[in-house]
């Protein structure tokens, strides 16, 4: 069951209490992308600019990512982050940002991406995340990540792109800057009423809330002592979690949750090394064996 992914592909520089990570691959798509390929392969659109390192594209073709879609802009800049992360890692300033090639058109789908039901709208310029929506009309699930940056500046298209989606994630920070309310499950609520049928509030190592049209429920993290970055923990839990739904295509409150056990499980990985480094030298075995081990933690019956 075929998944397509949007978001930002970039060049990343972290700086944390752990290390420094300079130029290293990063962004909302290729993050998702490694993440929900343990589960179903993921069709990916989005571009790069000219600029693109050589050295960084290894990762590309490490996971099972049709990269049909994928394109170098001649003429024009990748995408470029710097984030600091504080003593507690669970807070994280953006020293800088260039969106460059973020702020351009998509490139064009390919025709043999068509077919795709379920569509991740991956953290990125909601225009980009828009022009994508548009294209798949009859998906089975769309559901859509953001960040504060777009919540400030971008609010008007943000607001019509909620109206267009079945699911949003976001973290507690970025839902308190949408709705203004600090209890994250009233302020899921209120993302309900601009649109979306959930919403998964993401609270790093607390874990993440899910507000259903049908209910709420809540999962803690994995409980993790390696952490090394951060950074993509938020966009490989929404890998996991819509590889999950794409495996076994099942879009009910039920199905969400066990689909979000993938995602906080495939998460807890990717922060034990920084950039996609420990995605790159992970397997479906391993996972399964983490996730195992989760859900005897959770049986509390
Ligand atoms: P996360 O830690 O899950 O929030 O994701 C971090 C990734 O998001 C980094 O690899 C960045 O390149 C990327 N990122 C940071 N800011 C933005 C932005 N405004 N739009 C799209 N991607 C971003």
């Amino acid at each position: 069951m075929s998944l397509i992914v949007t978001g930002s592909i970039g060049i990343d520089t972290i700086h944390a209490p752990t290390g420094r990570a300079d130029a290293v691959l990063g962004g909302s798509a290729i993050y998702f992308a490694a993440a929900a390929s343990f589960w179903s392969p993921v069709r990916l659109v989005a571009a790069v600019g000219e600029d693109f390192p050589a050295e960084l594209e290894a990762p590309f073709h490490a996971f099972d990512i049709d990269l049909a879609g994928l394109e170098k802009r001649e003429g024009s800049q990748t995408f470029r982050w710097t984030g600091k992360y504080l003593e507690d890692m669970n807070d994280r300033e953006t020293l800088s940002v260039e969106l460059n090639v973020l702020a351009e058109e998509l490139p064009p789908v390919p025709e043999a991406y068509r077919d795709s039901r379920f569509v991740f709208l991956a953290n990125t310029h909601p225009g980009g995340q828009l022009e994508l929506r548009s294209q798949f009309g009859r998906a089975e699930l769309v559901v859509a990540d953001t960040m504060d940056l777009w919540i400030e500046n971008e609010r008007a298209l943000l607001e019509d792109l909620l109206r267009q989606v079945d699911g949003l994630v976001l973290n507690d920070s970025e839902a308190l800057l949408l709705t203004g309310e600090r209890n994250p499950v009233i302020a899921g609520r209120k993302i309900l009423e601009m649109g979306p049928g959930f919403v998964v509030v993401k609270k790093g190592e607390h874990g993440a809330l899910l507000v259903h049209r049908d209910g709420a429920a809540a999962l803690p993290a994995f409980p993790a002592a390696d952490v090394v970055d951060p950074t993509g923990a938020g966009d490989t839990f929404g890998g996991g979690m819509m590889g999950h739904v794409a495996k076994h295509g099942d879009t009910s409150m039920a199905g969400l949750v066990k689909a979000m056990a993938a995602g906080t499980v495939v998460a807890s990985f990717n922060i034990e090394k920084f950039s996609l480094d420990r995605l790159l030298d992970l397997d479906r075995a391993t996972i399964d064996q983490r996730l195992k081990q989760y859900a005897a933690m959770l049986n509390v019956a």
